[in-house]
């Protein structure tokens, strides 16, 4: 199983790290042939106005934008989030986003003393184990959901985990917690699950 990690910017090590340990052929995807053959990919956190800059310079704009309309496994977390959104405020004039998850985000929206956090996450709707240490970075909050989403994590009253088909958006960083049931959750569910359909 080929899962590419988007490698322009942010933290796509972590991301590759877990998914290589748990045994997946890990891709760093920095130009448009390495989206050739993925099964999945993972857009990471980090700053979604650089990355949206170099999906542009990188010209993989446009190749990944095929790519998750023909239905492409993906995992966005935090900046990679609002690469998935459908609406974004507080973006740059110039920021591009893929609308493959029909929610909008607001950048940045816990506000300077909640920068960054830790909350107790309730994800027995993915797994079973207990509460999952949710790691939040400037994260944004997601301010609406359109009907063919589901949420399946929320905090305080807030989505901070949905799912469209096969799009799956954190508003959290789940590489940074030491604790993998969200990415072996993706790995199963998502990914495999969609394999084991394509060659049924
Ligand atoms: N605040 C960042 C942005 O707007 C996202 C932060 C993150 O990915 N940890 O792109």
């Amino acid at each position: 199983m080929k899962l590419g990690v988007l490698a322009l910017q942010g933290a796509f090590r972590e991301h590759a790290e877990v998914f290589g340990g748990l045994g997946a052929d890990v891709v760093e995807v920095r130009r448009p042939e390495h989206l050739d053959a993925l099964d999945a990919l993972v857009l990471p956190g980090g700053e979604s106005t650089t990355m949206s800059k170099l999906l542009v310079t990188s010209g993989l704009l446009e190749p990944l934008q095929r790519r998750l309309s023909d239905g492409l496994a993906v995992l966005g977390t935090c900046a990679g989030l609002i690469l998935l959104a459908s609406g974004v405020g507080g973006a740059r004039p110039d920021q591009r986003w893929y609308s493959a998850i029909d929610v909008t985000v607001d950048r940045n929206a816990y506000g300077r003393q909640l920068d960054s956090f830790e909350a107790d996450l309730d994800i027995t709707a993915l797994a079973p184990g207990g509460p999952f240490p949710g790691v939040f970075i400037r994260a944004p909050v997601i301010t609406s959901v359109g009907p063919q989403v589901t949420v399946l994590v929320t905090h305080e009253g807030l989505a901070v985990a949905v799912r469209q088909g096969r799009a799956v958006g954190l508003t959290f960083h789940p590489e940074l917690s030491g604790d993998q049931r969200i990415h072996q959750w993706f790995l199963r569910e998502v990914v495999q699950d969609d394999l084991s359909r394509r060659t049924a």
